[in-house]
């Protein structure tokens, strides 16, 4: 009987998780096959991320059918990144391990590595939000999305550094992965929602005989400790541990498990920050800023109180387009001016949002009962619904962007973000009540998941400015 961190199986549901363990089994068995579509992956990434720059940028008659760089640019912004997003809450990190381009290129390389230990600053908790905010950032300074030669730097050069680590560090590992990759926390954050993970049976494990000197260990590259792992955040689901000493296997598990029963153990202040402040300040202010009359006005404001002053060179000096965007046969660029804005204006809507979720979150832990700060982490992972589905809505309305350009009927798509908001709102409330029943019952914890729900509330409200208000 079946004993791993979910909760067991039970019914109809026994046939779906044999089904699962088998897939489990199956990636264990078909490892040479994972690097063969591996390297297959890495090889159209190449392609999608150089081809283009070497490219013509398209004119304003070309289709995603019919030109290389509008064909990369719907690959990657259009269904690459909003549906690996999605790929995290519904399988886990299978991306991770089993078609990651940029995750095999650093194992590979690891294995001619120096094998160097792996330093402190490294292991830093906080790379997951300092690497997504600084590339979030970034990526809109330069258009990220709509030319070819900042999808170069920023997934090229993401690329390079991960060879890099991995001919350093560790030996057969992802070292780069596991701890400095610009969107490890965010999948790390949504993984946990995932029905299936591998999960470890402690008392198969206990029972069974430790492997003699010789025998073959598991080689798992992202450094999951096996015998403790109850999380799937660092889990790439390559299957390589399946079966192991007898107690590790695929299997299906409840999408709140994590979140509710194992998440308060393990609070980590950096990944609260990531959530508030990154999936839901950083990104929130880099999809507003280019529709949001607030940053219209500080812009005009900002320049005609420099006008006055006599000093115009921030209106008529851009930056090279590795620091700003700067195509002037397209008529697109961006001044100093208009740098300095987006910068601020991204900064203060995460500092504006995320301090606000922090502080209806600190409020509903303290009416659940005393304060402590460990309450505080495991309350914040209830939003990562929300988190979530704003990330892949921000991203998603590139690809409706770029549906509507090719003509494309796109009613449907304010229907759908309305699905997914109202799905998310009510997962996160959900989630609350599940956590402050931990701690408290009867008013307060109706009190404490009112305050919480405002936090989301307030969640739907920034994203609905975007898609509705303005
Ligand atoms: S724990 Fe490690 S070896 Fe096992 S599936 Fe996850 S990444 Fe692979």
């Amino acid at each position: 009987m079946w004993s791993g961190s979910g909760p067991a199986p039970a019914g109809l549901a026994d046939g779906a998780d044999r089904l699962v363990a088998s897939v489990g089994h199956w990636l264990s068995r078909h490892q040479r096959a994972i690097r063969h579509v591996q390297w297959a992956v890495a090889l159209i990434y190449l392609v999608l991320i150089i081809g283009p720059v070497i490219t013509d940028l398209p004119p304003r008659t070309a289709h995603v059918w019919t030109h290389l760089t509008l064909f990369a640019q719907f690959a990657f912004w259009g269904i690459w990144w909003p549906f690996v997003l999605l790929s995290m809450i519904l399988v886990g990190r299978s991306w991770c391990g089993l078609l990651c381009p940029e995750g095999a290129l650093s194992e590979a390389a690891s294995r001619y590595s120096l094998g160097r230990h792996v330093p402190r600053w490294i292991t830093w908790k906080g790379w997951p939000f300092v690497a997504f905010a600084l590339t979030t950032i970034y990526g809109q300074m330069v258009s990220v999305y709509q030319y070819p030669k900042p999808v170069l730097a920023v997934l090229g050069g993401s690329t390079v550094a991960a060879i890099a680590v991995g001919l350093v560090y560790g030996r057969n590992k992802r070292v780069w992965c596991r701890y400095l990759c610009p969107v490890n926390g965010v999948f790390a954050v949504l993984a946990k929602m995932a029905p299936v993970a591998f999960q470890v049976d402690g008392a198969a494990w206990r029972r069974s005989p430790h492997p003699r000197a010789g025998q073959a260990l598991v080689n798992c590259s992202p450094l999951v400790p096996l015998k403790t792992m109850r999380s799937a955040s660092p889990c790439h689901m390559c299957g390589r541990c399946d079966g192991f000493r007898g107690s590790i296997r695929l299997g299906l598990r409840a999408p709140n498990h994590e979140i509710v029963h194992v998440a308060g153990d393990t609070p980590n202040p950096w990944e609260t920050v990531l959530i508030l402040f990154g999936m839901m300040g950083v990104a929130l202010g880099a999809f507003h800023w280019t529709t949001s009359p607030c940053f219209i006005d500080a812009k005009q404001g900002l320049a005609e109180w420099l006008v006055e002053r006599g000093l115009t060179w921030p209106l008529e000096h851009s930056a090279p387009w590795f620091v700003l965007t700067n195509y002037p046969a397209q008529n697109d660029v961006m001044t100093l001016l208009d740098g300095f804005v987006l910068l601020s204006y991204i900064s203060a809507t995460a500092i504006l949002f995320g301090g606000l979720f922090g502080l209806l979150l600190a409020l509903a832990t303290r009416i659940a009962g005393p304060f402590s700060a460990k309450r505080f982490h495991h309350l914040a992972q209830t939003l990562i619904p929300m988190a979530g589905c704003g990330v892949f809505l921000g991203l998603f309305s590139i690809t409706v962007t770029m549906l509507r350009n090719e003509g494309v009927p796109v009613f449907w798509v304010s229907g759908l973000r309305a699905a997914l908001l109202a799905g998310a709102a009510t997962w996160c409330v959900w989630l609350a009540w599940r956590v402050v029943g931990l701690w408290t019952g009867g008013l307060r914890r109706v009190a404490a998941t009112v305050q919480a729900a405002a936090a989301v509330a307030l969640a739907v409200y920034g994203w609905a400015l975007l898609f509705w208000i303005w």
